[in-house]
């Protein structure tokens, strides 16, 4: 049933909002919640909601079986919903989602900003365009305790694994007056921790007029909103290697910024590298993270590795864990490679068995703990700036909470805080059985300020 002005008039009606995939599809699901609110809805969980709308991901093949699995599963738990899929699968296959009656309209990525209107159309079509728009940057009221900024869409890159250029088009930003005053939007509403996101958020500014970049914009924050910053944060979300040099200046001087940045190596091996297309080698990488660790103070880097890739040998991965294990990361991110339609990396023959793909990413996994352990150590018992999350562990009944650099932690359950503040906490030396770590509140210090 499509949804009219006249039933929304007669009853309210209930909508839900699922999201996979990347900190861009996040920011623009609240934006999307936020239209559904204005047009008259209200939220609710998928099972009891009238209209379930999921935001996709098609970056591997695993979000990809993701997204059909929740779908159908909807379809079988709550019936009577009207189903809408979005986001990059939608774009880059509709009707894959639309085959089997899985979803109930597919929406391409320039119709998120319509949805509302977009559900009057009959059921069983899909709406895609290919001209990627240059203005879908918005501002919405967060549902969390951190708001999601999109400042950049799209990618001008080729890497010969990615299917997202084709998902979200070339590279479009948001102007910096435009991002400034989105930041000052959100401070005025009492947020304390702001993400700068977007698809390529390292080349935020290159096709403006005239052509700007990430450093420029970080001065023109610290400048225009510095003193409010002292009681509030800025994140950056992941930046690629080549880039990240634009903002370790930032990173050392301001201090609203969060020493924290997720920079996506994919691999060791220069072969490999060329191969997937990426505009650096091994060495490269390692000088720009050394120079970032040595340069920013308590700096917490994480990377996202690939396993698997066409051609990639043991001697190849070798130099991938080897380059991982001396430089020092906080945390990896394993993918293995899986074939996107219409990419370069498809056509390739070499293709790794399984069975030595998942020895890899076992491997690289296991390194991950270490590295964790290895940071959390570093940050004992010192003190840490901490945003107090919204919602409790579910198991533990405890308060969340995230830090600075990025270390998420539990409070004791004798501890109150104001969820969406800032805390000064101290870190405990290990994960728990959660794989969280322990925070702790320095009493003393606190009766003394
Ligand atoms: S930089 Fe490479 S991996 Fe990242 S979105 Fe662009 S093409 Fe994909």
């Amino acid at each position: 049933m499509a949804i009219s002005r006249g039933n929304l008039a007669r009853k309210k009606m209930k909508a839900a909002l699922l999201t996979l995939g990347c900190k861009v599809n996040q920011a623009e699901s609240s934006a999307m919640m936020e239209d559904l609110i204005q047009a008259g809805y209200q939220s609710a969980s998928a099972l009891e909601a009238d209209l379930v709308v999921l935001n996709t991901c098609a970056v591997t093949q695993r979000a990809e079986s993701e997204a059909l699995t929740i779908l159908r599963r909807l379809k079988r738990q709550n019936p009577r919903a009207l189903v809408v899929a979005t986001g990059c699968l939608a774009q880059l296959n509709p009707h894959k989602l639309l085959k089997d009656n899985l979803a109930d309209l597919a929406l391409g990525q320039d119709q998120k900003a319509s949805l509302v209107e977009l559900l009057k159309l009959p059921k069983g079509q899909f709406l895609v365009t290919t001209d990627f728009k240059p203005s879908f940057f918005y501002h919405h009221k967060p549902e969390r305790t951190r708001a999601f900024q999109k400042i950049q869409d799209g990618c001008d890159a080729r890497c010969s694994y990615c299917a997202v250029p084709l998902a979200r088009g070339p590279s479009r930003s948001q102007g910096l007056e435009k991002v400034i005053e989105g930041l000052e939007g959100y401070l005025a509403m009492g947020l304390k921790e702001i993400v700068l996101t977007g698809i390529h958020l390292g080349q935020w500014g290159a096709r403006l007029m005239p052509p700007n970049n990430l450093e420029t914009l970080l001065e023109a924050v610290d400048k225009k909103l510095g003193s409010k910053l002292k009681t509030a944060r800025i994140r950056l979300s992941s930046i690629e290697p080549l880039e990240a040099p634009l903002v370790e200046k930032a990173l050392k001087r301001y201090s609203w910024l969060c020493p924290h940045l997720h920079l996506p190596i994919q691999s060791g091996s220069d072969k490999i590298l060329k191969a997937m297309n990426r505009p650096y080698d091994s060495k490269q990488a390692c000088d720009i993270i050394l120079s970032l660790s040595q340069q920013v103070q308590g700096l917490n880097l994480g990377t996202d590795l690939m396993v698997g890739f066409p051609g990639e040998t043991k001697e190849d991965f070798e130099l991938s864990y080897n380059l991982v294990k001396s430089l020092p990361f906080g945390y990896l991110h394993v993918f293995p490679f899986s074939p996107r339609p219409q990419t370069e990396a498809q056509a390739l023959k070499q293709i790794t068995p399984e069975k030595l793909k998942r020895a890899a990413a076992a491997k690289l996994r296991a390194l991950d703990q270490e590295k964790r352990a290895l940071f959390l150590l570093a940050n004992q018992n010192k003190p840490r700036v901490a945003l107090i999350e919204n919602t409790t562990h579910r198991l533990s009944g405890r308060i969340k909470l995230l830090t600075d650099n990025y270390i998420q932690a539990l409070l004791p359950i004798e501890i109150k805080a104001e969820p969406g503040s800032l805390m000064e906490v101290y870190i405990g030396s290990s994960l728990n059985r959660w794989r969280l770590a322990e925070a702790y509140v320095d009493h003393s210090k606190n009766e003394s300020t």
